[in-house]
C-alpha cells in the first residue's frame, strides 16, 4: 500500500513503524474472513482492512472523526487478523499507534471518559478490585441479572503454596484481578512446578503488568506500570537466580513479551525489558518442555474437556496446541470446538466497554464449546475464564488447575 504520512508523525519512531506496517498491507482482505467483529457486523470498517485504512487516513493527516474512534473501539485487539494475514502485517502494533493518535485528536463523551478512568483506577489496584468484588458479592442478590452474572458467587480456595526448596526457580506474575477471581491458578502452577523440581515465587508488591491502562487509552500510565513491574522483578532476576518469568494469564503474557518493544526507546529500561521479554514463558510452554518429569500419571481418564485457546495465546503469542497437547498426554479427552480461532468477547475490558458485541461473541463461543458435550471448559486466561463462566453453568477453569487436580 502506498503511503504519505503527515509531517506531524512521519519522522517520529511511531510514524516510521506505522509506515512500514502500512506498506506491507496489500489490501487483499483475507483477514476480514477471520475478524469476529466483521463477521458480526458485516461492515468493512469493522474489519481489519477497513480499520487499517481508517488508521492510514488518520496518519496521513485527514480528519479523525468519532466514527473512526468507534470502529477502532469495536476492535477486540484479538489479532486473529495477524494470524491470517499472508503479508505479515503487524496489525496490533499499528492499532497501538492508531489508537493513541485517535485518543489525542478526538473528544470522548464525558460518560465514556468516566468509565475508562474508573477502570484504569480500579482494576490495576488488586486490593481495590478485591474490595469492590466482595461488596458486589454481598449485593449480588439485589442486582439486575445481567450484572449479577458477572460477579462470581464464590471463589475456590487456593490451597497450599509449596516452600521454595529447589535450586531451579521461576518468577510468577500475581496479576491484578486473578488473585481475587481465581487465587488457585498460581498456587496450582506452583504445586505442579514443585513436582517437576522448580520453585515458583511471586515478587512481593508487584501489581499490574501494564496491559490494562495501556490498552484503554492511557498508554503513558501503562508504560509506567511496566517500568514498576520491571523494578519489582529485577532484583529476583539479577541476584535471585530466576530462570524464567512464568505467565498463567495469557493476557498478561502477551504484553510482558512485548515489554522489549514497548520500552525500546527508554535508555533506563530497554535492556532490562529485553531480558524480561526473552525469559517470559506461558505456563503451557514450561510444562510442555518439562512434561517427562511429571509422568507417570494415574491411569484413570481425565474427563471430557473443551479447550478455549485465548486470542492472547494463539494469536498474540503464536502458541497453538501446546496446552491441548499437555492435556491430551495427561489423559483428558478433548472435544472438538468449531471456530476456535474466534474471540470469546472478553478481550480485557471489552466486555464492559462494548457489552452488546461482547455478549454475542460469548454466546457464540459457549455454543461452540458446548457442541462436543464436554464435562467442563478449560482455558488459559483469567479474563476469558470469568467471562465464559458468567454465561454457563458448566465449570470453566484454568487448565493448570485441572492438571494439578489430576496429579494429586
Ligand atoms: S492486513 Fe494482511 S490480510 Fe488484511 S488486507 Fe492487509 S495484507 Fe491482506
Ligand atoms: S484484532 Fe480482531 S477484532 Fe480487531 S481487526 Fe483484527 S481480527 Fe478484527
Amino acid at each position: 500500500m502506498q503511503t504519505a504520512l503527515a509531517d506531524f508523525i512521519r519522522d517520529t519512531p511511531e510514524g516510521r513503524e506505522a509506515d512500514a506496517i502500512l506498506r506491507k498491507c496489500v489490501h487483499c482482505g483475507f483477514c476480514t474472513a477471520t475478524c469476529p467483529t466483521y463477521l458480526l457486523l458485516g461492515d468493512e470498517n469493522d474489519g481489519p482492512r477497513g480499520r487499517i485504512y481508517l488508521m492510514k487516513q488518520a496518519l496521513e493527516g485527514q480528519e479523525i472523526t468519532d466514527r473512526t474512534r468507534l470502529h477502532l473501539d469495536r476492535c477486540l485487539t484479538c489479532r486473529a487478523c495477524e494470524t491470517t494475514c499472508p503479508s505479515g502485517v503487524q496489525y496490533g502494533r499499528l492499532l497501538d499507534i492508531g489508537r493513541k493518535l485517535v485518543e489525542e485528536k478526538t473528544v470522548r463523551p464525558a460518560w465514556e471518559n468516566l468509565k475508562r478512568r474508573a477502570l484504569a483506577e480500579i482494576v490495576p489496584r488488586g486490593w481495590l478490585f478485591a474490595l469492590l468484588l466482595e461488596l458486589g458479592r454481598l449485593a449480588r442478590p439485589f442486582l439486575p441479572a445481567r450484572l449479577a452474572e458477572t460477579i462470581p458467587a464464590s471463589v475456590t480456595r487456593a490451597g497450599a503454596w509449596p516452600a521454595a526448596r529447589h535450586a531451579r526457580k521461576m518468577l510468577a506474575l500475581a496479576g491484578c484481578v486473578q488473585p481475587s477471581l481465581a487465587p488457585g491458578i498460581n498456587a496450582a502452577a506452583a504445586r505442579v512446578l514443585d513436582r517437576i523440581g522448580i520453585s515458583l515465587v511471586e515478587a512481593k508488591g508487584a501489581g499490574c503488568c501494564g496491559a490494562l491502562r495501556f490498552h484503554i487509552g492511557y498508554q503513558e500510565e501503562g508504560l509506567a506500570d511496566m517500568r514498576a513491574m520491571i523494578d519489582r522483578w529485577w532484583p529476583m532476576i539479577e541476584r535471585g537466580g530466576a530462570e524464567a518469568v512464568v505467565m498463567t494469564a495469557s493476557g498478561c503474557g502477551v504484553v510482558v513479551k512485548e515489554y522489549a518493544h514497548l520500552l525500546r526507546h527508554d535508555p533506563a529500561y530497554a535492556a532490562k525489558a529485553e531480558k524480561i521479554s526473552a525469559m517470559t514463558r506461558d505456563i503451557g510452554e514450561v510444562i510442555d518442555a518439562e512434561y517427562a518429569r511429571l509422568e507417570p500419571l494415574p491411569l484413570k481418564k481425565g474427563g471430557r474437556i473443551a479447550f478455549h485457546p485465548p486470542c492472547t495465546l494463539q494469536h498474540g503469542q503464536n502458541i497453538k496446541g501446546v496446552a491441548e497437547r499437555v492435556l491430551a498426554r495427561a489423559g483428558f479427552e478433548l472435544t472438538p470446538v468449531p471456530d476456535s480461532h474466534l474471540c470469546c468477547g472478553s478481550a480485557g475490558t471489552y466486555s464492559i466497554l462494548q457489552p452488546e458485541l461482547s455478549v454475542q461473541l460469548k454466546r457464540n463461543k459457549l455454543s461452540a464449546l458446548a457442541s462436543g458435550a464436554p464435562d467442563e471448559i478449560l482455558t488459559a486466561n483469567i479474563g476469558c475464564l470469568a467471562h465464559l463462566q458468567s454465561g454457563t453453568e458448566r465449570p470453566v477453569r484454568h487448565w493448570i488447575v485441572a492438571l494439578e487436580e489430576r496429579l494429586s
